[in-house]
Parts: structure tokens; C-alpha cells; sequence
């Protein structure tokens, strides 16, 4: 079987009249965020730069930037922070900054003091010239801008459109090195950056989300466009069970899996039994990828490394089989890692 071209996204922009700038950033932000293809959870982060009067009285420039803490699909007014945008500006003229360093700067660009910490990636939305920013991790890009040939890729999918940043962990390096390449690129709609995420903008917010969707499509169907009629995942090594086994044999072994994994304090466990799972469960690679390290930070954050594999051959193995090697590769992993160290009896 072969991966087919995935629906469109499509553009559902529809935001209620009336709503104040922030209001639009909040709304663009769940809209995004519904669809986990776009917007992993707690990841990504979007702004607005927007007319605001201060506790003076006075008009300034305010960039409206997600805080920590917040994930976009259920973010609200309260989860952005406020940050004078002219004083950020002013760290253009730098060479160089610490991460320490840009933490203790933007606290005090807060327009109040009691605002959640503002992103990482705060600069590089306040660097980059257009009113509204949105920096996201999506799929369909992870698969161009997280391979060893992703530049290349890019170039064939985008051309001109698109601008390339090699690796280079988020800070103020990258923001830098992001307004640069927007700005000696004036006719680019995007920013790929190497082995992380999408940047799109737009003069209204509107704009800003339709370029995010339009990247997201054109590197959707160039992917199924290069992946048809190739097999994903180098092939079937076992075929998935019929639903009766299955339920037999999740019966079986959760118990011993939730036991395993519950070392440490009680533990709930997930069971995903969607076609996706199944091909990449199933496929003669999935042993070796399953081990080649998380797709992305965020889900590094909320995966660790590496999974813990199991191997098992439902046509020749049964139940007790797999139940002891579940045991014996959570135990290994456990060694491994560190985590999930055993409470004193
Ligand atoms: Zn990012």
C-alpha cells in the first residue's frame, strides 16, 4: 500500500465581528491548534503587533507573543504575553545574547509584570517586519525540514517561496538569522528552519493563517506526490490482526504493560489502533525508526527519545510471549534511560 494525497486543509476563517486584536490572535491560535496536524500540543506560537494604550496612558507598540504554560488549541487572552516592541527592537543592533540574558531583557519589555514568561521564540516574531506571525511544527513540514536531504526538498517544493535556515537552536541567533533572510528575501511567503518548524506572516491575521495553510498543503501533496506508490515504512514485516485477537490479546498484556510501566506511582495507558499506527507498528523499519530519536522537540518534551520497542509475530507468537518480552523491554529501557526508577518497598 502506498500513502495517498491527504485532504486539504481548509481555510475556516470565520472569526466573530467585533473582536480586538488580541481577541483575533486568540482566535487564529484555536483555530490553528484544533487540527494537531498543524499545531502539536505546547507547541508553536503565534503573535500580533498591535496598537495598545500602557498604565501611562500612552499608545505603544505592543507585541503579543503565546507565554509559557499555554498550548494554542485552548490558549486565552491571559496566555499571551504583552512586550513593548520597540524596546526588542532595539536588540537588532546586538551581535550576540544568552539565553540568560534574553530571559531577563524580555521581563522587563513586559507591559505588566504579572504576565507569564514569554516564549523563547519571542524575537523572532518581533524581528520579523509583519504585523502578525505564526511559527508553527507541523507535520507535513517535519517530513521535508526534519530529513537529511531537506533542503533540497524544500527547494523542489517551494522554490523561491520558501527561505532555508540551517539548524540552529531557538534563541536569539535564530531570531537574528530569521529577519535577516526575510528581509534579502522580500518576495518569500515562508521561513523553513532546518530540523524544526514553519514561519508565515501576513499584514492581517487572516493572511497569516492562509499562509500557513497554503504551506502546509503544497508540502502535503508534494510528499504524497514523491511517496505514491511506494510502500511507507519499507514494507509490511507482519500483517495487524482481526479485531476479535486483538482484543484478546490487549486482554492479555495491558495489565502486564500498565504493571511495568507503573514502578513508580500508577500509571494510565493509551491504546491508538488507527491505520497510521498500524502501517508504522507493522512496517519492516519500524523497528530501526521507532529508535532513530523523537520527530520534533515538543514531542521529545512529552515522549523522551526513544520508544521502547517490543518485537512480536502474532502468526507465530502468543500471548504469554509477548507479555514476557514487555517485561523484559520495559526493564531495559527503564535501566537505560534512567526514568522510572522503582519506589522503595
Ligand atoms: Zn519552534
Amino acid at each position: 500500500m502506498a500513502l495517498t494525497a491527504p485532504p486539504l486543509h481548509e481555510n475556516r476563517w470565520s472569526p466573530p465581528a467585533g473582536l480586538s486584536d488580541l481577541e483575533v490572535l486568540v482566535y487564529r491560535s484555536n483555530l490553528l491548534a484544533s487540527d494537531r496536524a498543524i499545531v502539536n500540543f505546547g507547541g508553536g506560537n503565534t503573535s500580533v503587533k498591535a496598537r495598545e494604550v500602557d498604565h501611562t496612558g500612552h499608545e505603544t507598540t505592543v507585541l503579543w507573543v503565546k507565554g509559557s504554560g499555554s498550548d494554542l488549541a485552548s490558549i486565552v487572552p491571559g496566555g499571551f504575553t504583552g512586550l513593548r516592541l520597540d524596546e526588542l527592537l532595539l536588540l537588532t543592533g546586538r551581535d550576540e545574547m544568552t539565553d540568560e540574558e534574553m530571559v531577563a531583557y524580555l521581563a522587563r519589555c513586559q507591559i505588566a509584570p504579572s504576565m507569564p514568561r514569554p516564549s523563547i521564540e519571542t524575537l523572532l516574531h518581533a524581528f520579523v517586519p509583519h504585523a502578525h506571525v505564526d511559527h508553527t511544527h507541523p507535520d507535513s513540514i517535519g517530513a521535508i525540514v526534519g530529513t537529511l536531504d531537506g533542503e533540497t526538498l524544500a527547494e523542489e517544493c517551494f522554490g523561491p517561496d520558501a527561505v532555508w535556515i540551517p539548524y540552529i537552536r531557538p534563541g536569539f541567533a535564530l531570531s537574528k538569522l530569521v529577519a535577516e533572510a526575510v528581509a534579502a528575501n522580500p518576495e518569500a511567503k515562508i521561513v523553513l528552519l532546518a530540523k524544526h518548524g514553519l514561519v508565515t506572516w501576513g499584514e492581517t491575521a487572516e493572511e497569516s493563517y492562509a499562509a500557513t495553510l497554503e504551506a502546509i498543503n503544497r508540502a502535503a501533496a508534494f510528499n504524497a506526490e514523491r511517496t505514491a506508490g511506494k510502500a511507507p515504512f519499507g514494507g509490511r514485516r507482519v500483517e495487524p490482526v482481526g479485531d476479535a485477537e486483538r482484543a484478546d490479546l490487549l486482554a492479555a498484556v495491558l495489565p502486564v504493560l500498565r504493571g511495568a510501566v507503573s514502578v513508580d506511582g500508577p500509571r494510565i495507558l493509551q491504546v491508538d489502533m488507527s491505520a497510521e499506527v498500524l502501517d508504522f507498528a507493522c512496517g519492516a523499519a519500524a523497528p530501526d525508526l521507532s529508535q532513530v530519536g523523537a520527530a520534533c522537540p515538543d514531542h521529545l518534551v512529552h515522549t523522551r527519545r526513544r520508544a521502547v520497542w517490543v518485537d512480536f509475530d502474532p502468526q507465530s507468537e502468543g500471548a504469554g510471549v509477548l507479555q514476557e518480552r514487555i517485561v523484559e523491554r520495559v526493564s531495559e529501557w527503564r535501566a537505560r534511560t534512567g526514568v522510572l526508577r522503582a519506589l522503595p518497598q
